[in-house]
């Protein structure tokens, strides 16, 4: 199972793929990819290879913003519906996660009582309790860190807003993810440095418990108190 993520300035379908490709090692049963184009969200997800999942995947859509994900079942069979990324209700918030969230059905009757869940995934509860907070006025970081302070188990996230092509949100505890540094206005995201060789060799390592907001420029670590984290990046090194 694995994630990857691409803000910047190419089309990004093909760079997603080709990171699920170099994922495949890890193991999975089914595949996904969501990208943004202006406001408009494209998810195309499939059970099965990743073969199958480009055939999907429509060649005129554009997009310069995306997130891709392979699954490893925990909760909900293998199949379409349960395959990342996942919507929140409005369809505003987009999600891919590895890990297991052990409380999410307290989370759920918590604060999730006027939600139909359309998933069998513990992944949905998470982005429809950040569109929870949203819905409620806090501001996206804030709903986002809120959720991730509620989270018991392992994750590795990364979240798309339709209403703002600009910006990945990404956290990680107990399950592995990178930022990859872009020259040029892009950035990345990945679960194995390997998997964004294709595009850049200098990568940030992330600590448990902490997000990071990625825009084209810009890379922000923070802990989930909201302090700022200065991180050097390292140059990796493998023969991919
Ligand atoms: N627990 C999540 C699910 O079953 C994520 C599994 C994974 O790590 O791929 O959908």
């Amino acid at each position: 199972c694995g994630i990857v993520g691409y803000i910047g300035q190419q089309d990004c379908k093909e760079i997603l793929l080709r990171g699920l490709e170099k994922l495949e090692y890890r193991g999975y049963d089914s595949a996904g990819i969501a990208v943004l184009n202006g406001n408009d969200i494209h998810v195309f997800k499939e059970k099965g290879r990743i073969a199958k999942l480009r055939e999907s995947v429509d060649e005129f859509v554009s997009s310069t913003v995306g997130i891709g994900h392979t699954r490893w079942a925990t909760h909900g069979i293998p199949s379409k519906i349960n395959a990342h990324p996942h919507q929140s209700a409005s369809g505003r918030f987009i999600i891919v996660h590895n890990g297991v969230i052990e409380n999410y059905l307290h989370l759920q009757r918590e604060y999730l009582k006027d939600v139909e869940l359309r998933s069998d995934t513990d992944t949905e509860v998470i982005v429809q309790v950040i569109e929870h907070f949203v819905n409620q006025h806090v501001e996206v970081e804030e709903a986002f860190r809120q959720t991730l302070t509620l989270l018991k188990g392992s994750y590795a996230i990364a979240l798309i807003d339709k209403q703002n092509p600009d910006v990945i949100y990404v956290a990680k505890n107990k399950s592995p993810l990178l930022v990859g540094l872009g020259q040029g206005g892009f950035n990345v995201v990945a679960s194995d440095a390997m998997a964004m060789l294709q595009v850049t060799d200098q990568f940030v390592e992330l600590m448990d418990k902490e997000m990071v907001i990625v825009t084209r420029d810009h890379v922000t670590i923070k802990k989930l108190n909201g302090e700022i984290v200065e991180r050097a990046p390292y140059t990796a090194e493998l023969d991919a």
